[in-house]
């Protein structure tokens, strides 16, 4: 690349190309010096039965903590790093972390819930994925039913062909998937149909206006009663007021997140907030 930037013709346009291929290509390193420094963690954000409260999995978030820089947002980083090889060890190493957890969540008192790994289009459709993961839940000693991959439209539309087969094999390996900030892609009713999926996430984009909304409150309710016609469970992400998750209930959605019921708590504080809330009684325990 850099060889063929060396003509005279495209001097104006390669240096603004140069720069945001530096950008990533730093990017890059500094990730992979974070990684080895340990700057990463995941936060777990609690999925609950809207109905019962019961608690029933969390969503692994990806945080960044650098030394200088502070806290980086997966929304800023994880779109620079798509495509990179970087991309796809970092996945690696979120879907390893995740496994532990529900090892040690089942070890310690809080058994058979499951997690939700993102996971980026080129990891979802990297080979080597579905030997990965049931090596880990082996090693773990997990249910393969408490790993929850979740992808966005983006993967589907890339290869659908490819995409659903992937699915498949995920799927007869006992793990479950979702799709992921559902409504925001190039969505259609008939790939909906032959999807094998376990959960639809409705993205936040049309939940946070459901109550003042009409058009966006006719959206959710009827995706909700069509996912749910199509066997399929219905997740609304970002719920933040009391309106919202009653509103939610009422259209009969399963499951719900949000920071009215928590934000994503970080890896350190888990256990602590896990014996409040469960205790309390404001999460419902499995068991
Ligand atoms: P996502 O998977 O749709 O995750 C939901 C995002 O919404 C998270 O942002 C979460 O913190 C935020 N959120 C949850 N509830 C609320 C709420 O009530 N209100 C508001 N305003 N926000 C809420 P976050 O953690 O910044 O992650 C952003 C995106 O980065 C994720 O969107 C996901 O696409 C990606 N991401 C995060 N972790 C990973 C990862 O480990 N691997 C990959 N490939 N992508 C990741
Ligand atoms: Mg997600
Ligand atoms: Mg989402
Ligand atoms: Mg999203």
């Amino acid at each position: 690349e850099a060889k063929a930037k060396k003509g005279t013709g495209y001097r104006v346009y390669d240096a603004t190309m140069n720069l945001k291929v530096m950008k990533k290509v730093e990017l890059e390193a500094e990730a992979r010096v974070a990684l080895r420094e340990n700057q990463f963690s995941l936060a777990l954000q609690p999925q609950l039965d809207l109905k019962s409260h019961k608690l029933l999995g969390f969503e692994a978030l990806l945080r960044w903590y650098h030394p200088d820089k502070g806290h980086i947002s997966p929304a800023e980083f994880i779109p620079l790093l798509e495509n990179t090889a970087f991309m796809l060890e970092l996945d690696y190493w979120v879907i390893n972390k995740a496994t532990q957890l529900v090892r040690e969540l089942n070890a310690n008192g809080y058994p058979g819930i499951k997690v939700a790994i993102n996971l980026s289009a080129a990891q979802f459709l990297d080979p080597s994925l579905p030997n990965f993961l049931q090596q880990q839940i082996i090693n773990n000693d997990i249910a393969p039913s408490q790993v929850c991959l979740e992808l966005t439209e983006t993967v589907l539309v890339t290869d659908i062909e490819r995409a659903t087969s992937v699915m498949r094999k995920i799927r007869e390996m006992g793990c479950m998937l979702a799709i992921d900030d559902f409504g925001t892609g190039y969505s259609s009713l008939s790939y909906l149909k032959s999807l094998p999926a376990d959960y639809i996430k409705i993205d936040r984009s049309f939940i946070s206006n459901i109550t003042e909304n009409a058009d966006d409150r006719n959206i959710v309710h009827s995706t909700i009663s069509m996912v749910r016609n199509l066997n399929l469970q219905v997740i609304a992400e970002g719920i933040e007021t009391i309106e919202q998750h009653e509103m939610l209930c009422h259209f009969e959605a399963h499951q719900g997140q949000g920071y009215l019921i928590s934000r994503p708590i970080p890896e350190t504080e888990l256990w602590n907030t896990l014996e409040d809330k469960v205790s309390s009684g404001v999460w419902k325990s499995t068991i």
